[in-house]
């Protein structure tokens, strides 16, 4: 596990690392290969998938980008004692639909095993989600967060039930979400906005209302609602908010909205 910049958690931590969504955007990625190189030469599991049992020495992404279960690791959130909220997977999708049922099961357990942390889970397939929860294999514990990435309105995500709690974060912000939006739902439980880094030939800059669009539906529904540092230049401090929904009451059920919408993408 390590320290992060992040600015909505304390700790990253990277059971599984590597991502096939292809975001042209990915900062991820570029992380992985600037650390990669191939030292194991072992043969992929079918989908070209890796599995790591013993912590390598260097470099941290032997097979670059390439989905790799880093099983050594799954004994560090129980290692330390002290509570943190720990961002699961930040170099990977960890519910991307190429990952193994059993790669996924194992790292809830880890996170399961070691309930002095907040766990915060992101995807841009949260229908994954669904399917675990279909076969009872996804945790109802009340320090787990299930997030779903939206970088556009019509983006499918996860809506917090009476058992869950459910974010999104809408980072990189490509364009206005507009309101009503599909985005913009009753059972979500925290929106976070942020905006695309680097210097990305084609890079969006979100317009200061398509995100103050968004502040106001929160500010209207009383959600907490949280801007990352990349919005500073944008939004000025002053215009900055950072709010964590630790303390907000669970609520709400599955909406009729996100199932139809979950059964469209089956
Ligand atoms: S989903 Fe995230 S990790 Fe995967 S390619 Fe896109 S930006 Fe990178």
């Amino acid at each position: 596990m390590n320290d992060t910049k992040i600015e909505w958690c304390d700790m990253t931590w990277n059971p599984v690392t590597g991502c096939l969504h292809g975001c042209e955007y990915c900062y991820a990625k570029k992380v992985a290969h600037r650390f990669d190189g191939k030292v194991f030469d072992t043969s992929p599991l079918p989908g070209g998938l890796h599995v790591l049992e013993d912590r390598p020495p260097w470099p941290p992404y032997p097979y670059g980008f390439a989905p790799t279960f880093h099983r050594y690791r799954l004994g560090d959130p129980a290692s330390k004692t002290k509570g943190k909220t720990i961002f699961v997977c930040s170099m990977a999708d960890l519910f991307g639909s190429w990952v193994p049922t059993k790669w996924i099961v194992d790292v809830l357990d880890a996170c399961l095993a070691a309930p002095q942390h907040r766990y915060l889970f992101l995807t841009k397939n949260p229908k994954r989600y669904l399917e675990l929860n279909e076969v009872a294999l996804l945790p109802h514990q009340d320090n787990f967060w299930y997030g779903s990435t939206a970088t556009n309105p019509e983006t499918d995500l996860m809506a917090w039930s009476d058992s869950f709690h459910t974010f999104v974060s809408i980072e990189p912000m490509l364009g206005p979400f507009g309101v009503p939006s599909p985005s913009f739902n009753h059972n979500i439980g925290w929106y976070i906005i942020g905006a695309e880094t680097g210097n990305r030939k084609g890079k969006v800059v979100p317009k200061k209302e398509w995100v103050q669009e968004v502040v106001d539906y929160c500010r209207e529904a009383g959600k907490p609602v949280f801007m990352k540092d990349s919005l500073l230049p944008i939004m000025g401090e002053a215009g900055m908010v950072r709010e964590f929904p630790w303390n907000m009451k669970k609520g709400g059920a599955w909406s009729d909205h996100l199932r139809n919408r979950f059964e469209r993408v089956e």
